[in-house]
């Protein structure tokens, strides 16, 4: 089984979107302009270094034209924005990462260039392979390097910094040449700095890798690629045809009038319109309830009698405890715990997707569970378009 380091990140961003990109084989429907800015930066570092190779090196202005040539070849309708900015400005923004980089690395001889946009191929285990692409690889005094090149708008700190895509290859490095000393290097271009991890090995990554491809193995078995709603939402591909956001493409690609008659959009407003009379409803309700306790509390009664109900008012007093964590270790240690905590049954429905319960467990609770469906509506406020 062959997996890129992209389908498993995609997959830990979203199941559903590893699902539409990498088993139906959909490709995307259109693209952000922060990742058509990133791909035409890597294009224009690549040529530089490969023309380095060639014993030509490329004037600023001639890798600036590059990529304004590049540009506009590869531009296309379904670029799409997010922030409230210009397309002009993202590029411009390139431009900039170009030239910040060139007037650092110039002349660009730190380091003997090995492969470029190298392609890499290698097994984890008996089992699973994989391959990605690596920017740069180079090599000085004996060390290679793994250059990264990154556009992100985030310059992450150390404790941040996700070491996992380069320390696979890294890995892959070892499996490729041989190599024994290998430093990571990340370019983060916007901010024209660059960071650089040097470890004794990068083992670690392999268990983490395979974890997670058992992972996607089980969801694929299961069929189970829930969307995943997050912030990235913003910049996928694939809103047309993710279950999160497609009715709204389809309700925008229609005229007025027959938006107006599509069922989905009508019962939304009509359970909108319910749910503003409830909770209206439920205000009047609360302000009837204080003014009972008040006539409770005035008339000394605890029972309120109307034509065919009575109310009834109890006045009695509950504790709060400020720290749950001490009351917790005060029952342990009395021997009262068991009695007095309950059993998460939601966390543990949970868990039996994951590998925190051992199977033998598993399969004795199956006998005692059954998978029920529930469901849940939510009403929710529309994002303002920008
Ligand atoms: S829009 Fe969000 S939830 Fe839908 S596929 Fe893309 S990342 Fe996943």
């Amino acid at each position: 089984m062959i997996y890129s380091y992209s389908a498993i990140s995609t997959f830990e961003n979203c199941p559903f979107k590893f699902k539409l990109a990498y088993m139906d084989k959909i490709k995307p429907l259109r693209k952000n302009i922060e990742s058509f800015m990133g791909s035409r930066v890597h294009e224009a570092l690549e040529k530089l270094y490969r023309d380095k190779l060639f014993a030509k090196i490329d004037s600023l202005e001639e890798l600036i034209s590059f990529y304004n040539e590049r540009w506009e070849k590869e531009m296309h309708g379904n670029i799409f924005v997010v922030k409230g900015y210009e397309i002009e400005n993202y590029r411009k923004m390139g431009e900039m990462y170009i030239r910040d980089y060139y007037n650092t690395y110039k002349p660009f001889d730190d380091g003997r260039i090995i492969a470029l946009e190298k392609r890499i191929f290698f097994p984890l285990n008996e089992k699973y392979w994989i391959n990605g692409i690596i920017d740069r690889i180079s090599e000085k005094d004996g060390v290679y390097e793994v250059h990264d090149y990154k556009t992100s708008l985030y310059f992450p700190s150390l404790n941040e910094l996700d070491e996992t895509q380069l320390a696979i290859y890294a890995i892959a490095l070892q499996n490729l040449y041989g190599a024994e000393e290998i430093e990571l290097v990340w370019h983060y271009l916007a901010f024209n700095k660059e960071i650089r991890v040097r470890k004794k090995s990068y083992e670690y990554i392999r268990e983490e890798i395979i974890n997670k491809i058992e992972e996607i193995e089980n969801a694929k078995k299961n069929g189970k690629f829930p969307a995943k709603e997050s912030a990235l939402c913003d910049y996928c591909e694939y809103q047309p045809i993710c279950p999160l956001f497609k009715h709204h493409y389809k309700i925008n690609e229609m005229h007025v009038e027959e938006v107006a008659e599509e069922d989905g959009f009508n019962l939304v407003n009509k359970y909108w319109e319910i749910e503003r009379k409830i909770d209206e409803l439920e205000a009047i309700k609360e302000e009837i309830k204080k003014k009972l306790i008040d006539y409770a509390r005035k008339n000394e009664v605890e029972h309120i009698y109307g034509s065919d109900k009575m109310v009834k008012v109890k006045f009695y007093k509950n504790f709060y405890f400020r720290d749950g964590e001490i009351v917790k270790k005060l029952l342990k240690k009395e021997g009262l715990y068991e009695r007095f905590s309950r059993l998460d049954f939601v966390a543990l429905s949970k868990a039996l997707e994951s590998d925190v319960i051992p199977s033998y467990i598993k399969e004795k609770l199956k006998e005692i569970m059954e998978e029920r469906e529930i469901i849940r509506i939510y009403l929710r406020d529309l994002k303002r378009e920008e």
